[in-house]
């Protein structure tokens, strides 16, 4: 296959450059042909097939840097050259990562619901395409091309990661502040059995779940705007609390579990990204519901769609009867009716 489509199109690359080399440019003006006329008859291919093997990326990057530096060694690093302006670079295109943002761009055609391709790929493929999003890419995944894609995602989630916990904090408040990050880690483990919820809390712990903020920068994202009210940035901080149509999503929440069962959640943002991390009484099921409540925002704004209450309503009517079955099939009867008695209410609303 490789040979049959890039061989061609490397070939048509070489007769560019062959052209523009007899004309007297720059560096910086060759880095413009490269990102205008040559690598644009690659986008294709690029964006359809499975990404070339070693050789071939590296006789195609191989021909590139010769036609910038001609034929002559590097003057500058390639990492640099590809940087910006500012950083020292010439704003190079950076081939492997600039593939891996074009497979990046089906991740959000997945997720869009509902799509022929969709329900294709998890039939070919044996997958949940909500598993790629929520547990990471299946390892079992078949085909070369949806393993480049799966993959490019894991990368993107990992580069979102803060080098530790201090880093995350400033990052989230702006200031220092003390956790009890044994609780924090353990919360998710302790509220529910669901890998697919541990997951999810673990992206948001570790700060490695994709918000506008971060896809704009990888220019996955034509904007870093947010997904509900396109006026702030899309931060963690924003989406799960700051943003106006999720703050009044909370209080539209908090009201409706007080009506149900006089039981009051508090809300702050602490208590969206980690939990309630005492251990008492009520607190589990406090958590699960922040916790689906999250996911779901998360959810929706992966599908691009808005978010509200009565949405979040049936699903958290829907998920909560599926985790009180399972509680019950756990614990001795009396140990898990003590638990969920007083919840009764919502879920029979
Ligand atoms: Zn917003």
């Amino acid at each position: 296959m490789e040979s049959l489509n890039y061989y061609p199109k490397i070939k048509e690359i070489g007769n560019i450059i062959n052209i523009w080399s007899r004309q007297t440019l720059t560096p910086v003006g060759k880095i413009t042909i490269i990102k205008t006329l040559i690598i644009s008859k690659l986008n294709h291919l690029f964006l359809t097939l499975p990404t070339p093997c070693n050789t071939t990326l590296k006789q195609l990057i191989h021909t590139l840097y010769s036609f910038i530096w001609e034929n002559k060694p590097d003057k500058i690093k390639r990492k640099i050259l590809c940087l910006e302006h500012k950083f020292g670079g010439l704003k190079m295109l950076d081939i492997e990562e600039y593939i891996k943002g074009l497979k990046l761009t089906w991740v959000r055609r997945l997720l869009k619901n509902n799509t022929k391709l969709k329900k294709l790929i998890e039939s070919t493929e044996n997958i949940n395409i909500e598993d790629l999003v929520f547990l990471g890419p299946p390892n079992k995944c078949k085909n070369p091309f949806w393993k480049d894609v799966f993959k490019a995602w894991t990368e993107m989630q990992y580069k979102l990661k803060p080098k530790n916990e201090e880093e995350f904090l400033t990052m989230v408040f702006k200031i220092k502040k003390k956790f009890d990050w044994k609780k924090v880690h353990n919360m998710s483990f302790y509220t529910t059995k669901s890998s697919k919820l541990h997951w999810f809390q673990y992206r948001i712990v570790h700060r490695i779940i994709g918000t506008n903020e971060f896809l704009f920068k990888i220019k996955v994202k034509q904007s870093d705007k947010c997904t509900f009210c396109n006026e702030a940035i899309e931060d963690i901080e924003h989406i799960f609390w700051t943003c106006h149509k999720i703050s009044d999503l909370w209080i539209e929440l908090g009201d409706w579990i007080y009506n149900q069962t006089q039981i009051l959640i508090p809300v702050n943002i602490d208590i969206i990204l980690f939990g309630n991390l005492g251990y008492n009484g009520n607190d589990r099921i406090k958590n699960l519901i922040i916790l689906l409540t999250k996911f779901y925002i998360y959810r929706t704004k992966l599908c691009e769609n808005i978010v509200n209450f009565t949405g979040l309503k049936n699903y958290l009517k829907e998920s909560l009867v599926l985790e009180k079955n399972l509680f019950f099939k756990r614990k001795p009867f009396h140990k898990a009716n003590i638990c969920w008695d007083p919840w009764l209410p919502i879920l029979e609303d």
